[in-house]
């Protein structure tokens, strides 16, 4: 089941905040981490979840299943297999209470419509996460990103003689993923 949740929470106290990933604390606990200036602070709750956990630091605010999906890493991630299988495992209803959020909504050239641009491929959602690990964290990465409310930018297209993606494949992917028939492009 995947968790919509638009809330942040502070490292130190789990108080809701705004989300600040440089400086993920609440008014109260601001000078306790201006005390620790010159160390590594460490937070006990997740900046995302406000699940406690003891690898929460000003660096790195999140615990381990919130963390984003690092493309260089190994594969073997226990996290990373977690998430693909329960990702591709969405039914059709579930996919598609997540919205893909975008920046720059008023500025984006056209709205297009998604098969447009993956029919050429004959892309199945089935075919979404078949794809190299690190192609598959980056999409995940987008679709956990929405999960928590954080806005993308529109892909970037060209548009010569046919469509072709210059920026934003992955943003693309998910988006298809969720199942939405268009989506705001920039045109280039
Ligand atoms: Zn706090
Ligand atoms: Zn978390």
């Amino acid at each position: 089941m995947i968790k919509i949740d638009y809330k942040f929470y502070c490292i130190n106290c789990g108080k809701e905040i705004e989300r600040n990933i440089n400086f993920p604390f609440c008014i109260e606990c601001q000078p306790y981490s201006q005390e620790s200036t010159f160390r590594k602070i460490k937070g006990t709750h997740c900046h995302y979840c406000n699940k406690t956990s003891d690898y929460i630091d000003i660096i790195l605010p999140f615990c381990k299943e919130c963390r984003l999906f690092d493309e260089n890493e190994s594969s073997n991630n226990i996290y990373y297999i977690q998430t693909l299988k329960l990702y591709k495992g969405m039914e059709e209803n579930e996919r598609k209470k997540l919205k893909p959020i975008w920046t720059d909504y008023q500025n984006a050239t056209k709205i297009i419509e998604l098969l447009e641009l993956v029919k050429a491929k004959k892309l199945k959602i089935k075919d979404v996460f078949d794809n190299e690990p690190c192609h598959n964290k980056r999409t995940l990465n987008i679709l956990k990103g929405w999960g928590k409310g954080i806005a993308f930018n529109p892909p970037i297209i060209s548009h010569n003689k046919s469509l072709g993606i210059i920026d934003g494949r992955h943003r693309i992917l998910a988006a298809y993923f969720l199942g939405v028939d268009s989506i705001p492009i920039i045109l280039k």
